[in-house]
């Protein structure tokens, strides 16, 4: 089910040919609660043998327009995974010591190490996103980060890392009854930025430069996946799905008993 949000690579990506509103078969959340509850169980199943072979990883790459759904998106399908064995990075504003570097090398030391599930909230594609939009670098520097962010990518796929990257994309309609929730739910008031305002002037060019990301960087060993996350139940239900998918691929084996297992006594 998740194919038809896969990024063939080589596409070039128009978003408008996208519906942030799609459900695919199903029309409500009921409907799906069943396949939803399903991979959260095959997903917590498949993260104990990734855990106990210890032989590959899993890299979840998260990127949204604010609101989103990214904070969501993790609490759901992380629910019921072994804490132990997963980590959430979230990528903010660069501080001076990750500007003193190159824009991978924050990204670098976050990638989870085999037998773990690693989520990004952000990541080194901000790099072509928020930069560019802002122009904190010169046109040619961001121009050739898809090349590379698409080297650094393979590379750590060819070292054991299974990449998935999901964009999770609202409508602009959506995005605004979000902001509107957050000002009026005082549970949500935190989460209300004015700044997030300011970005929604620049909705235009944040969606031409996802365009690129999406275009440039699906590649056979990093996948993008266009989620339609207007509804936050069909969100979980595609980026569940595909994980369970990418790790049920891995063909995975508990690790072989000892060969005396049944001589060794356990002394009272
Ligand atoms: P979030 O919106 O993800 O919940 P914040 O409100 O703290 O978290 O926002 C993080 C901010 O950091 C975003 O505005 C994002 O664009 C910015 N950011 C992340 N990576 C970079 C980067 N490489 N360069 C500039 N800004 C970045």
């Amino acid at each position: 089910m998740t194919q038809p949000f896969l990024v063939p690579p080589g596409t070039h990506v128009n978003l408008a040919d996208y519906d942030p509103g799609y459900t695919g078969d199903y029309e409500k959340k009921s409907a799906a609660k069943a396949a939803r509850k399903d991979n959260v169980k095959r997903l917590q199943a498949l993260q104990e043998v990734l855990w106990a072979e210890g032989k590959h990883s899993l890299l979840v790459v998260l990127q949204a327009l604010d609101a989103g759904g990214k904070d969501g998106t993790i609490k759901h399908v992380m629910r019921g995974v072994n804490p132990q064995g997963c980590q959430v990075t979230s990528f903010k504003v660069p501080t001076e010591e990750e500007l003193a570097h190159d824009y991978l090398w924050r990204i670098h030391q976050a990638v989870p190490r085999r037998g773990y599930i690693g989520i990004f909230n952000r990541s080194h594609y901000e790099d072509v996103l928020v930069v560019r939009v802002h122009n904190l670098v010169p046109e040619s520097v961001w121009q050739q980060r898809y090349d590379e962010i698409n080297h650094f990518e393979e590379m750590l796929a060819d070292n054991g890392t299974t990449i998935l990257k999901f964009f999770l994309y609202i409508s602009k309609d959506e995005q605004k009854e979000r902001f509107e929730e957050r000002l009026q739910d005082p549970k949500k008031n935190w989460k209300f930025s004015m700044s997030d305002v300011r970005e929604r002037d620049h909705w235009d060019e944040y969606i031409a430069a996802y365009e690129d990301a999406l275009s440039r960087c699906s590649t056979p060993w990093a996948p993008w996946h266009i989620v339609p996350a207007d509804h936050k139940w069909y969100r979980n239900l595609v980026v569940s799905g595909a994980m369970v998918q990418a790790l049920e691929k891995l063909d995975m084996h508990f690790p072989p008993p000892l060969p005396d297992a049944d001589q060794i006594a356990i002394p009272d």
